[in-house]
């Protein structure tokens, strides 16, 4: 940990570090802002390995796999702007309230996590300012530019989970997650129910809630925008020839609901 004498503010992040925000096709015109809050499983090298071993640091718990593949193509077959976060949801979850047990996890799934262990509420308070935050404060960004030049968003939350969590297998391909909006999710439950060969998930895996959730309730919700969660099987998405299958299928449906969402004059 460092201080900068600049601002005074502490820093987990080095400056020759990665930034926390990656991005991509910020002139994309597309009405869908893709965002991917476990896109990434970077550590900032102050936090060293959270006291776990490799295998710990590349599964579930530490990021979505896959999704990273999924989102930069899907960006890029809508022309979608892509907003993610390269930073291990271990280090601090973006998409939990902080101060939540699970923003900082102390356990995830059943892996006890030593560097987040007796964190006192400055370090806590750190990785919010130097990850958590810069995120999220360039989704509010984007939006209200997109709300200021009259863009529409419709915002689209990119997740994978692992097929088995806690020994509870779980047969659905890819699961839409919301709660406030009435009017996105149907359409897209409708679309990916027409494809054959897909098992698809009504708010399972998950549903979304404040308590669980951040993105889409404070980006999506709050600001009465139309808005989705949709997670994918991790196991479909373990090589780039799926992550990329998987892009090309949500591109096609997701311009469809726009052909509907323009029709009716929602954007
Ligand atoms: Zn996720």
């Amino acid at each position: 940990m460092t201080l900068d004498d600049a601002g005074g503010i502490t820093l987990i992040l080095e400056a020759q570090e990665v930034p926390p925000v990656h991005e991509d096709n910020a002139l994309g015109t597309s009405p869908f802002l893709l965002t991917s809050d476990h896109y990434g499983r970077a550590i900032p090298r102050s936090l060293g390995d959270l006291g776990l071993p490799p295998e710990e640091l590349t599964r579930h718990i530490a990021w979505d796999l896959g999704i990273a593949g999924v989102a930069d193509a899907l960006s890029k077959h809508l022309g979608a702007h892509l907003i993610a976060q390269r930073y291990s949801r271990l280090v601090i979850d973006c998409n939990r309230p902080p101060g939540v047990p699970s923003s900082i996890p102390r356990i995830s799934e059943a892996t006890i996590v030593p560097g987040n262990e007796a964190l006192t509420r400055e370090a806590a308070q750190t990785r919010r300012e130097a990850i958590f935050d810069p995120y999220h404060r360039r989704i509010a960004e984007v939006i209200e530019a997109r709300l200021r030049n009259s863009m529409p968003t419709v915002l689209v939350s990119l997740h994978s989970f692992t097929p088995v969590y806690a020994g509870i297998i779980r047969p659905w391909h890819i699961g839409t997650l919301y709660h406030r909006d009435t009017k996105l999710p149907p359409l897209l439950l409708k679309s990916l129910r027409a494809e054959p060969d897909l098992v698809v998930g009504d708010n399972e895996p998950y549903a979304v809630s404040d308590e669980t959730d951040y993105t889409i309730p404070v980006h999506g919700e709050a600001r009465g925008l139309m808005n989705t969660g949709i997670e994918i099987r991790q196991d479909l998405l373990a090589e780039p020839a799926g992550q990329l299958e998987w892009a090309e299928r949500l591109a096609r449906i997701l311009r469809e609901i726009e052909t509907t969402l323009r029709a009716q004059g929602l954007v």
